[in-house]
């Protein structure tokens, strides 16, 4: 996967992505918790420069929802969307609501040639909503 965008495979590397792609939309310093587990004295510096690396090379996404820090996951590539929990946070994906990505048409595209539609949904979790009526 790594050669496949000349990103040099280095352990840190194959921590980090595999990582991320067993903890989707983890924030950064969960993931260097979980690469430290796996690959001991690694430091901060390091797993952020990968992130970076990752990101650029398109292997990874990073998403920013307002409000939450930087968040990344290996879903990458189909525009989809994330709800998140205005009470606890947690994230999930959403398919783009209708049609092929990007699935919003802007009332006036200013002549761009459109290929992405950031999307953020809020509102509560289940959890949250049971914990908050009952
Ligand atoms: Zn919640
Ligand atoms: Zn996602």
């Amino acid at each position: 996967m790594l050669r496949g965008v000349a990103l040099r495979v280095t352990r840190p590397r194959m921590a980090v992505l595999s990582a991320v792609y067993e903890h989707p939309h983890a924030d950064t310093d969960s993931l260097i918790g979980v690469v430290r587990a796996s690959l001991g004295g690694v430091s901060h510096q390091a797993v952020y420069d990968v992130l970076r690396a990752l990101t650029t090379a398109g292997l990874i996404r990073r998403i920013e929802p307002p409000g939450s820090v930087a968040r990344y996951e290996a879903r990458v590539g189909d525009n989809h969307h994330h709800v998140v929990c205005r009470s606890c946070g947690v994230i999930a994906d959403v398919d783009c609501a209708v049609g092929p990505a990007p699935c919003l048409t802007p009332s006036d595209d200013h002549g761009f040639v459109i290929d992405e539609a950031e999307v953020v949904y809020r509102g509560l979790c289940p959890d949250c909503s049971t914990a908050t009526s009952s």
